[in-house]
């Protein structure tokens, strides 16, 4: 199958949605495309922090990201499903742009919109898909109920890993967070200054093993919760896109890429600082740019 829009958006987070919604209400037949439902990251999130709520408590994550999409169809966006595996154009930087899936669909943009966030952090251990689903998690309010009572460990201290394991607390036994000291961490939280070097465990995680500058130690553990090497989700792009030191697609102020006809906003741009409020800014920024670049190609 193969099909023809003005924009093609890859990535249906709150970035992705926004930028599509944009352009899709100025007229223009856009198709937006996610490996999983759209919403993106906002779909595991039961308490939103920064983001304003109605009531004055916690924002709920799962219904922006329902708002998002409703108003996204409303616009006319045609969401899709599909895992984009290659973005080509036919000259160095040119488009019109062909986007493949993994599932073998082929579809053409005028531009294109890369919103597809960061990948799910890593420890870098070989051992790590083993314990994925039994003790290792990137999900503090889907996974934390089923450690009630026990012993986990959160490998990070910096962006949301403070916020993730303060909603741990509620719920489990005892919570260390593992990695450089941190300005705050949660009180009640234990800390240690050092790089997780193995998990152990035969029948689902019991232990996380510490290197710290000093000694090796062996940390019981039910759940090891990963906000560490996270990385920009976007492994199917041109080698020609510019991109920063760690990867991160480099944008000017509306969101362009250094190819004149593809954008990038949200987590996987460089210089983004990670926050709801941004994505969705940088998704309105985007699609304002790609009405304008359209019209006047
Ligand atoms: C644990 C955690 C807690 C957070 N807490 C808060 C908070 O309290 N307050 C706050 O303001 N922000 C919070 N954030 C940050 C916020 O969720 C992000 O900044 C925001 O979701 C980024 O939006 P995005 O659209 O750029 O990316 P994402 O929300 O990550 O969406 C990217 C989408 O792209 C899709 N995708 C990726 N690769 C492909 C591909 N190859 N093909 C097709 N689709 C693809 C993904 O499936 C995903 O749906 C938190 C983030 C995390 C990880």
């Amino acid at each position: 199958m193969s099909t023809s829009f003005d924009v093609i958006v890859i990535g249906a987070g709150p970035a992705g949605l926004t930028a599509a919604t944009g352009a899709a209400r100025a007229g223009l037949k856009v198709l937006c495309l996610d490996k999983l439902a759209p919403g993106g990251a906002l779909i595991n999130l039961a308490e939103l922090h920064e983001v304003a709520s109605a009531d004055g408590g916690h924002a709920d994550g799962p219904q922006i990201a329902s708002q998002l999409t409703d108003e996204a169809t409303e616009a006319g966006v045609e969401l899709g499903f599909g895992e984009v595996v290659k973005l080509t154009g036919p000259g160095a930087d040119v488009g019109p742009w062909t986007v493949e899936t993994a599932e073998g669909e082929q579809h053409t943009g005028r531009a294109v919109v890369i919103a597809t966030g960061l990948s799910k952090g890593t420890l870098g251990l070989a051992e790590e898909a083993e314990y994925d689903g039994r003790g290792l998690s990137h999900c503090a309010s889907c996974d934390g109920p089923l450690y009630a009572g026990r012993p986990v460990v959160v490998a990070g201290t910096e962006g949301w890993a403070p916020r993730e394991a303060a909603e741990l607390q509620v719920v489990a036994g005892d919570v260390t967070m593992i990695g450089k000291p941190a300005a705050s961490l949660p009180d009640g939280v234990h800390h240690l200054d050092g790089r997780i070097v193995a998990l152990e465990g035969s029948d689902g995680l019991q232990f996380v093993v510490v290197e710290t500058s000093c000694a090796r130690k062996s940390i019981p553990a039910s759940a090891v919760f990963v906000y560490v090497g996270q990385s920009p989700a976007a492994e199917f792009l041109p080698e020609t896109l510019a991109r920063d030191a760690t990867g991160n697609i480099v944008v000017d102020e509306g969101g362009r890429t250094s190819a004149a006809t593809v954008f990038a906003a949200g987590d996987v741009r460089a210089g983004a600082r990670h926050y709801l409020a941004d994505a969705i800014a940088d998704g309105r920024r985007a699609g304002q740019a790609i009405v304008t670049a359209l019209k006047t190609n």
